[in-house]
């Protein structure tokens, strides 16, 4: 419009005043246009087709096509009427168009580029969403610690396995495994390095089995195998025989894990399709029941289901119900042993043993429910209502003016666990304004096997405080002797089998006359339980056995019985050492 100099050639200023309005017309919708052309690429995302901004930027590019068309033909009449302007008009001309065209281009050129980085961003979303799905997945069908199926995996393959073997008229194995004592393991270890050691364990498991079998993680300690493609049930079981003993072997192993060492064995159950079963439900079930079978015959060993384990098991589930109803009814309660100290024959102490009278079957001894307490997670509440009841009636018998010795109490492993044990055991005899030292808590190997900080710290407080502390059935277990140098002791228990045994086995009358003497020499007390006849009683006292308790020397009686039995020793005055010289209960 002002003339200037394009590609070396001099333009002179428009002077035709219709074509400069006309012009000034394109350039003034041109600049409206390619507002809203960039406001719309603004809010391309939001800005929809048919939105109010889209029409606008369409209604305006309609008017700069329109005044552009009216520049042009305005020029071209121009033109034709002034030949001497024809190139001033053509360049004019020239100009519109490459604005236009440039124009245009930049914007197609956004637009595309744009659209591409949609694309690329639909695209990226998409690979998002395949590969978070694919992550799913995985979660979904595998155990993220050691990479191994996880159960839904193992059943959904088990359930094609089983598909597969009744078409083909197979047989099909199901192990299940339980590491035994894991949780001990992981206490001592430490949460990661319990981590590392199960998966450990799972390569170990992987390295035993054929490629085309399944290992799967179910969670926690537990693992199954699936073992198909079985014939008959006798190659099924020589398989499975060879397989489930490698199993045992290599988990038994030490573990290195950041250079300590841990060890553990494994437990393992197995069912085999279809004799156990005909789903991968009941198949499972069927060889976790073996399995608690091969924790119950000593751990560190494989069984086989059996008709005979599940009518155990009911039995057991039974029993389960019929306790939780006991605890809440109240059925269970307390029998006392005394205890004698041979070399005076005085009362030494009595031992309170749980009894359970069960409404039908009468009265049920320990050792038959104690292991479904146990197993049930039952324990630890009974086992306060025990602790309670002896406590109080100790409190009783002393009010009485009646000294009952010491008060023994049998501890389970949970119950010791218990985070609330001292400080409700120090409550317990508070109340009942009892000191500490009236109590011995009988320890038992499973206590003591639990060889951790915390069992230290546990038993060194329960000792300050002045609790005694007896390692029961002392020489069964197979490290006994470390508890000794580990724990700080105070009584040894003869184990009854080794005192029953000694008039059969010849080897018990010196493994007895050396714990004795072990005691002795470490200065702790020791008490030999199950002593049956005369004979028994001699020989312990003669190898210097301070105490002993048995059905010779009195049988486990109620409350009732025992306060007789007490307040006739305390009022005779006669202690048991004459009675029991009468009677021959002890020579010397
Ligand atoms: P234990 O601690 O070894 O208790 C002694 C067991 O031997 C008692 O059996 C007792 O009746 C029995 N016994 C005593 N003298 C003789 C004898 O001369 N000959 C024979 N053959 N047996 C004798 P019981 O009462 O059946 O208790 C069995 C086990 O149950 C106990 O063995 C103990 O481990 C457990 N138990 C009992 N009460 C409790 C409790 O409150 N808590 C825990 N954790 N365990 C308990
Ligand atoms: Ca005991
Ligand atoms: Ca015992």
């Amino acid at each position: 419009l002002s003339g200037g100099e394009y590609q070396g050639r001099v333009i002179e200023p428009l002077d035709h005043q219709e074509i400069r309005y006309a012009i000034q017309n394109i350039l003034d919708d041109l600049g409206k246009f390619s507002a809203v052309a960039e406001k719309r690429f603004l809010n391309f995302e939001t800005s929809s087709p048919g939105s109010d901004i889209d029409q606008q930027y369409d209604w305006l590019f309609a008017g700069f096509l329109k005044s552009a068309d009216q520049a042009e033909s305005m020029l071209r009449r121009y033109q034709a009427s002034d030949l001497k302007n024809y190139r001033r008009s053509g360049i004019i001309l020239l100009i519109i168009s490459t604005l236009t065209a440039v124009f245009l281009t930049t914007y197609l050129y956004h637009l595309n580029k744009l659209r591409e980085k949609h694309v690329a961003e639909i695209e990226g979303a998409n690979l998002e969403i395949e590969d978070k799905n694919k992550s799913l997945d995985y979660l979904a069908h595998f155990d993220p610690l050691t990479g191994l199926p996880n159960r839904v995996l193992f059943i959904d393959r088990l359930q094609q396995s089983l598909i597969h073997a009744e078409r083909n008229d197979e047989l099909v194995v199901v192990l299940f495994l339980d590491l035994d004592r894991f949780k001990n393991a992981n206490d001592r270890l430490g949460h990661h390095s319990g981590d590392v050691l199960l998966t450990m364990v799972a390569q170990r498991l992987k390295n035993t089995i054929r490629s085309e079998d399944t290992v799967a993680r179910l969670g926690g300690d537990e693992f199954t195998i699936i073992l198909s493609g079985f014939s008959s049930e006798d190659q099924a079981i020589s398989v499975t025989n060879a397989i489930a003993k490698s199993i045992i072997e290599v988990t038994g192993e030490t573990y290195l894990i950041e250079s300590r060492e841990a060890h553990v064995t494994s437990s393992i159950g197995v069912s085999i399709y279809p004799k156990d079963g005909d789903t991968a439900e009941k198949l499972l079930m069927s060889a976790d029941m073996a399995m608690y079978h091969a924790k119950a015959t000593g751990k560190n060993n494989y069984q086989y289901h059996s008709e005979e384990l599940n009518r155990q098991s009911q039995a057991r589930l039974q029993m389960e119900i019929d306790l939780r109803r006991a605890i809440k009814r109240n059925e269970f309660y307390l029998d006392y042993q005394p205890q004698w100290n041979l070399s005076n024959g005085n009362l030494s102490g009595v031992e309170a043993l749980l009894r359970w009278n069960h409404p039908e079957k009468g009265i049920i001894l320990p050792d038959e429910f104690i292991p479904c307490c146990e197993d049930a997670g039952l324990m630890d509440k009974i086992e306060d209502h025990v602790f309670e009841t002896a406590i109080n009636q100790y409190a009783e018998w002393q009010k009485d003016g009646i000294d009952p010795g010491r008060l023994a109490l049998n501890i389970s492993l949970v119950h010791f666990q218990n985070r609330d044990l001292v400080d409700s055991l120090v409550h317990t005899l508070t109340r009942h304004n009892l000191k500490p030292e009236i109590l011995e808590l009988e320890l038992t190997e499973s206590v003591l096997m639990e060889n951790t900080d915390i069992t230290h710290e546990k038993l060194k407080q329960l000792k300050n405080l002045g609790i005694h502390l007896a390692i029961d059935d002392f020489g069964t277990g197979y490290s006994s002797m470390s508890y000794l140098l580990n724990f700080p002791i105070d009584t040894l228990k003869i184990d009854r089998s080794f005192v029953s045994r000694m008039d059969s086995d010849e080897s018990a009358g010196p493994i007895i006359s050396n714990i004795i003497f072990l005691a002795n020499s470490l200065n702790l007390e020791v008490i030999a339980e199950g002593v049956e006849t005369q004979e028994q009683a001699d020989f312990l006292y003669e190898h210097g056995c301070q105490y002993g308790q048995g059905f010779l020397l009195g049988k486990p009686i109620d409350k009732d019985k025992m306060t007789s039995l007490l307040l006739q020793q305390a009022g005779d005055n006669v202690s048991m050492l004459d009675a029991s010289r009468k009677n021959g209960i002890v020579k010397h």
